[in-house]
């Protein structure tokens, strides 16, 4: 089969590998029909050192269930499935507390461990506990939206839920790739009146603006902080959520967050220390967040996706071949397309 090999910074290629099959009897085999690339491929696609071992990538997918393992259950052949980016046994203490992200069992997809689903088939470890089985045929037309329960749907809402978004909160979102946008759409969900939007991309502003962003702010550093102040009041916001993971981008969430504020960062972070610790001391922060749970987060999000409530399938603005992948990581990375959808 065919799947896409990081080789090192800039060189991801697509090259026949090994059929994905059955290994252990928790596992599932499934046919992949819509992956995509994510804005976190994109820091291994930038950074990966010389000597680091190739990776298979991708950890969003939707497909088909083909065979299961005999310790699988709940799932058959035929399903049609969401994959979370991590897996999980949905059993243990942590998945009962709806932090499948920290399974005792659990891991990543796309790592050096386990192959990823920018692939035409890939195998499910705890196959019962990870998927998620969609009430829906394969070609249904909200597939793109059920696509981003794989991450980045899922990542927006854990932003909202860690920075504490509730009815009638002041909001700032940092990042407006495909997680910023979904938190866009998140914190509106959950009720925010006024929601600031960072960023300077006029066709990703626009898309923020029907998602529910009610204010954009196109400075950075303390200009950016002066504007956010201006329009709250001079108080700064309740919740920001960060969506990037630079240090810069956590300096401007501090300098933006209203005190008694919470953050909530999502952003695969690149920096050692959390920035600015003395002003988020004395405003009294919570900083929170992490690797969303999108497990836990799937039953909630499935029926407004399912009613048209929200529609972030509308990230998506390229749609490729698996031989295209080599460019569809050079257009995310030159921010040339927001999120680009892979059909294998
Ligand atoms: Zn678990």
């Amino acid at each position: 089969m065919r799947a896409a090999v990081l080789y090192g910074a800039g060189d991801v290629r697509l090259e026949n590998v090994p059929d994905a099959r059955l290994i252990e009897p928790t596992d599932a085999l499934v046919t992949v029909s819509r992956a995509c690339i994510c804005g976190s491929d994109l820091w291994p696609y930038k950074l990966m050192k010389p000597g680091e071992p190739p990776r298979r990538m991708g950890h969003e997918a939707i497909g088909v269930v083909e065979a299961v393992g005999s310790g699988v259950h709940t799932l058959k052949v035929g399903d049609v499935v969401v994959m979370p980016f991590a897996y999980s046994d949905g059993t243990c203490v942590f998945c009962h507390e709806g932090l499948h992200t920290s399974c005792v069992h659990g891991g990543f997809f796309g790592t050096v461990e386990l192959p990823g689903a920018q692939a035409e088939a890939l195998r499910i470890p705890l196959a019962d506990g990870t998927l998620f089985v969609l009430p829906v045929g394969e070609d249904h037309a909200l597939m793109p939206s059920l696509l981003t329960l794989s991450d980045v749907m899922g990542t927006g809402h854990h932003a909202a839920r860690a920075a504490k978004v509730s009815r009638g909160k002041t909001v700032a979102v940092i990042g407006d790739g495909a997680v910023g946008l979904c938190a866009v759409i998140a914190a509106r969900r959950l009720g925010a009146e006024q929601i600031i939007m960072m960023g300077h991309h006029p066709d990703r502003i626009a898309l923020a603006k029907e998602f529910g962003a009610t204010d954009v702010v196109k400075e950075r550093g303390e200009e950016a902080f002066q504007r956010v102040r201006a329009l709250t009041g001079g108080l700064g916001v309740h919740s920001v959520l960060e969506c990037v993971g630079t240090e810069e981008a956590m300096r401007t969430a501090i300098g933006i967050a209203r005190a008694g504020g919470a953050i909530g960062r999502v952003g695969v972070p690149h920096y050692e220390a959390i920035p600015a610790s003395e002003p988020a001391f004395y405003n009294n922060l919570t900083i929170g967040g992490g690797p969303a749970p999108v497990r836990a987060y799937i039953q909630e999000l499935l029926p407004d996706v399912l009613e048209g409530k929200i529609e972030p399938g509308r990230v998506f603005d390229r749609v490729i071949g698996l031989d295209e992948v080599p460019d569809g990581y050079r257009a995310m990375n030159e921010r040339e397309a927001i999120k680009v959808m892979v059909k294998p």
